[in-house]
């Protein structure tokens, strides 16, 4: 059971009592398409294949996924999660305050860190959920200032 293989999203519904829909599929499918997404961008992205898919189901829908463990969330703005692929959480969120960008950091490259932690105080690392604020390379250079450290209170 144990091996390589990714367990078939479908079964992993099945599995936990939820039936298999078409709009779970598209939703689920969206957010592998987007690596990233909102509820809105992940709504935005069905909308533009079908139609009769509103935001209230996305939002349903997206619980449902996170439920079975097929998709998880970060936080990479203030208010609405972005989800993502289970999957594909081995990595931590760098965002960038300025341009917006989201650059993703592999999680050998906070080994160290987390290692240190689990170690003492023994706490395990939820790197998925993991998202770093603060300023990329570029921005960094053409404000010139190499470490951003922001005296402004944009967290709440
Ligand atoms: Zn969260
Ligand atoms: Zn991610
Ligand atoms: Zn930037």
């Amino acid at each position: 059971m144990n091996d390589n293989a990714t367990p078939r999203w479908d079964d992993q519904l099945r599995a936990n009592g939820y039936r298999v829909t078409p709009q779970r599929h598209l939703v689920f499918q969206a957010v592998a398409e987007l690596h990233h997404g909102t509820p809105e961008e992940i709504y935005g992205h069905v909308h533009s294949q079908v139609e009769g898919v509103n935001l209230s189901t996305v939002y349903r829908t997206l619980e449902v996924l996170e439920n079975v463990g097929l998709i998880t969330h970060t936080h990479i703005e203030h208010g609405s999660p972005t989800y993502h692929e289970v999957q594909s959480q081995g990595h931590v969120h760098l965002v960038c305050r300025q341009c917006k960008a989201v650059n993703a950091l592999a999680a050998e490259q906070v080994r160290p860190f987390v290692e240190a932690l689990q170690q003492d105080p023994g706490f395990t690392v939820d790197l998925g959920h993991l998202a770093i604020h603060g300023m990329c390379a570029g921005c960094s250079e053409t404000s010139g200032v190499a470490v951003a450290i922001r005296k402004d209170h944009t967290d709440e």
